[in-house]
């Protein structure tokens, strides 16, 4: 186990030196400095950031700094074993309860935590009120209470949860413990609940700002949009994303056709039971599954810090639950991409959904909410200044991450065009849908057209030059501008207003916004803060990113946990860019702590020295002064660093008789570390005493499923293959002999 840190001095350089040797990153993000700095000085404080903004460390870092443990409130099981996960892969003692621990796991934490062993301990608001566990904590000694996602707390939001309104019962009960807030709901309504029903006192409320500018907003036009999805998915094999749809049988259907082309899919909805949906999640952290097609029940509790693009397959209902779901990509501030498809036909279904809602007031709100969606789907400004200005932000420039900044529309005098149409509308006897005029503009022969007797009209073929989706763009702007409405009641129709009316007779001009299909749309990202982000990496990074990708994959499933717990995506492409191969250059990798560093520190210098080591030569030189004046790591006496070759070092112990885990626990490295070292020795024609790991039994059912794959199996296949019997050493180990005896 993990033994509680010496509580440090309060201040911000110990939590600056917690952040770097706990999380291995160098400088807090600007807000999460003075948030901690309010936390230490033991005020309550209010913390309302973006998803991804870095709410955790704000206060996890003052619960590693401080004196006792910090008991945090969470509301999915879920997301405490992600964060717990992640905790202790960062070398700081957490532990959870909640339903899902059994009584003796939950009478052996309630013992470390009565003796201070742990820094952090979730709870689910349940187990918080159930009876007897206000008195254990009273035992303890708090050094705060974080209350996370607490907009769960306020009955207006969406997220409401009855438990969480119990949690009075803290300030009640310990009016001396500190209270932290924290949520991505920005709101007034939640932010005055949340404040009032905790009883805070005069908290410090600290709003971030919403803007994620690592997220490239891209609005397609909705036809097509099933080809146009499988072309996006099957372009990015290796990335992990989540495609939003509306209905169940989407779901379903849009799951189905991704396998088709061989990705790796799964679909997921409220019409799953508990347990399927659970193992389509599971799976979907792990990177078994690449894409997730889900309804809106999917996400809340994800903390997949990977994902690298979120689709909306068709409209959200309102912008607040579109910013949501986008959150989710790209939390680990790398580039990401949110595509959504915009159809006029999703508007209508959902307007009329909607206005069946038996409150005419939240019908009436729902419906201005939908509209604001709707404009943003439609927009021919920089999209991220629209966002942000309806959670009341202000970008002071565009921001050259959005389709629209990447490739602004010409303008184009669109009076005789937009003419035609207003004249067809008139013919039309002001009847028509979208659809059917664009047919009509086109010169289509379809039964809605001979039946009304459309193609005898004037403008009947006019618009032949164009093709559909332009029509469709240029109606809309038309829309916009306010020369057309739809008449919802009498089946869509379009109706001309008097300014339509002035540009159909020549009185006003008509500039519009030339229409770009969406292609052209999405060149390469441009502008300052596109590039600022992680950027385009070359080649040789892309590669080497690959391979520590899969490296990553392999421990994840060895040590049963999600990839990004062992390093996130960003840690990964930084290091596939620097190429650390000593401890200094590794520990100068943002994301690499000291615990990380003794776990994979090893495995990771290993394979980017087979690939081909430090871009720069003087890197190889580990000009380190050993320790960095860190406090240390945890109570367990450090041993002294050894002298020598590592590899050298395991092949003594080894040829002395030991197991990999008494070496493991000699060297103070991780089995996995050890292991690696054993395959490249033996790999370099070192003698092991192969049958400790390898049965003859064994080799021989290897070698037969290496046979029946055929050529050179990819590692993964063969562990499938094998139906996951053998681990990868094992495979490795198999597959090195094998090479051995053929010369
Ligand atoms: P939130 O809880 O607000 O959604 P997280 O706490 O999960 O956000 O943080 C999002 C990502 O940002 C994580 O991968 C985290 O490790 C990273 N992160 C947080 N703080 C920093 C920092 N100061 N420097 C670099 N990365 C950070
Ligand atoms: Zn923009």
């Amino acid at each position: 186990m993990l033994f509680a840190p010496e509580p440090l001095a309060p201040t911000l350089a110990s939590a600056r030196k917690v952040l770097k040797q706990y999380y291995g990153y160098d400088t807090f993000r600007p807000m999460q400095e003075s948030i901690i700095a309010n936390i230490m000085s033991g005020k309550d404080t209010v913390v309302l950031m973006p998803t991804g903004g870095g709410k955790s460390v704000c206060f996890q870092v003052p619960a590693v700094v401080q004196e006792g443990v910090c008991v945090v409130v969470s509301p999915l099981i879920a997301l405490m074993k992600d964060q717990v996960e992640a905790l202790k892969a960062n070398g700081i003692p957490a532990e959870y309860i909640n339903s899902s621990v059994g009584q003796s796991e939950q009478n052996s934490i309630a013992s470390d935590c009565l003796n201070g062993y742990l820094k952090l301990l979730y709870v689910s608001p349940e187990k918080l009120v159930s009876p007897g566990f206000i008195q254990f904590l009273q035992r303890l000694r708090i050094s705060m209470f974080a209350i996370d996602e607490a907009h769960c707390i306020s009955s207006w939001g969406h997220d409401f949860r009855p438990e969480y309104t119990q949690l009075r019962i803290l300030r009640e009960q310990f009016p001396r413990v500190p209270i932290i807030a924290l949520t991505a709901t920005a709101d007034r309504l939640t932010q005055r609940d949340i404040q009032q029903q905790l009883r805070m006192h005069e908290p410090q409320v600290f709003l971030s700002s919403f803007d994620r500018p690592n997220l490239n907003l891209i609005v397609r036009p909705g036809q097509n949009r099933v080809g146009s999805i499988v072309e996006f998915v099957t372009a990015r094999p290796s990335e992990a994303g989540i495609v939003y749809c509306l209905s169940r049988k989407q779901c379903e259907t849009l799951a189905q056709k991704l396998k088709e082309k061989g990705v790796r899919a799964g679909h997921y909805h409220a019409g799953m039971t508990p347990n399927q949906r659970a193992s389509v999640q599971e799976a979907f952290l792990r990177d078994d599954l690449q894409v997730i097609v889900a309804t809106i029940a999917f996400g809340m509790g994800i903390d997949k810090s990977n994902v690298r693009w979120v689709i909306h397959y068709n409209l959200p209902k309102n912008i607040e639950g579109y910013y949501q779901e986008i959150g989710r990509a790209g939390r680990d501030g790398a580039p990401a991409t949110a595509v959504l498809y915009y159809s006029f036909a999703d508007v209508m279904s959902l307007r009329d959904m909607l206005t069946k809602d038996a409150d005419p007031r939240l019908s009436q709100l729902s419906l201005t909410k939908l509209e604001r969606m709707q404009q943003f789907a439609e927009a021919a400004s920089c999209r991220r200044k629209i966002l942000l200005n309806y959670f009341g932000e202000t970008l002071p420039q565009d921001c050259g991450n959005c389709d629209i900044c990447r490739n602004p529309p010409t303008t184009f005098d669109g009076t005789e065009l937009a003419q035609k149409a207003l004249s067809a509308v008139v013919r039309m006897r002001e009847k028509a849908p979208i659809g059917l005029l664009i047919d009509v503009l086109r010169g289509m022969r379809n039964q809605a057209i001979i039946q009304g007797g459309y193609e005898q009209i004037k403008t009947y073929g006019a618009g032949r030059d164009l093709p559909y989706l332009d029509w469709y763009s240029y109606i809309h702007q038309m829309l916009n501008d306010g020369l057309l409405y739809i008449a919802y009641e009498e089946g869509y129709a379009l109706k001309i207003t008097d300014l339509g009316k002035q540009v159909l007779q020549g009185q006003r001009q008509l500039p519009m916004k030339k229409f770009q299909p969406a292609e052209k749309a999405e060149k390469q990202p441009r502008g300052k803060k596109a590039a600022s982000t992680a950027g385009v990496p070359t080649d040789a990074a892309t590669q080497l990113f690959e391979r520590l990708r899969q490296l990553r994959k392999r421990i994840a499933d060895e040590q049963n946990v999600p990839p990004y717990v062992i390093f996130t995506d960003t840690t990964l492409q930084e290091m596939a860019a620097e190429r650390p191969v000593t401890r200094t250059a590794m520990l100068a990798i943002g994301g690499v702590g000291m615990k990380k560093f003794e776990n994979y520190g090893e495995v990771f210098i290993k394979a980017i020295l087979e690939y081909g080591g430090a871009p720069n030569p003087a890197d190889t030189e580990d000009n380190d002064e050993d320790e960095d004046g860190l406090p240390s790591a945890t109570r367990k006496p450090r041993r002294p660093r050894e002298a020598g070759d590592t590899h050298e070092n395991t092949l003594q112990l080894h040829r002395a008789g030991l197991s990999i885990d008494e070496i493991a626990e000699r060297r103070n490295l991780a089995a996995s570390t050890i292991r690696a070292h054993i395959e490249t020795l033996y790999a370099k024609g070192h003698a092991i005493r192969l049958e400790e790991f390898l049965s003859q039994s064994e080799y021989a059912e290897i070698t037969t499923a290496r046979a029946q794959l055929g050529g050179e199996p990819q590692l993964r296949d063969l562990f499938d293959h094998l139906r996951e019997k053998y681990d990868y050493f094992k495979l490795r180990l198999a597959a090195l002999y094998q090479k051995r005896l053929k010369g």
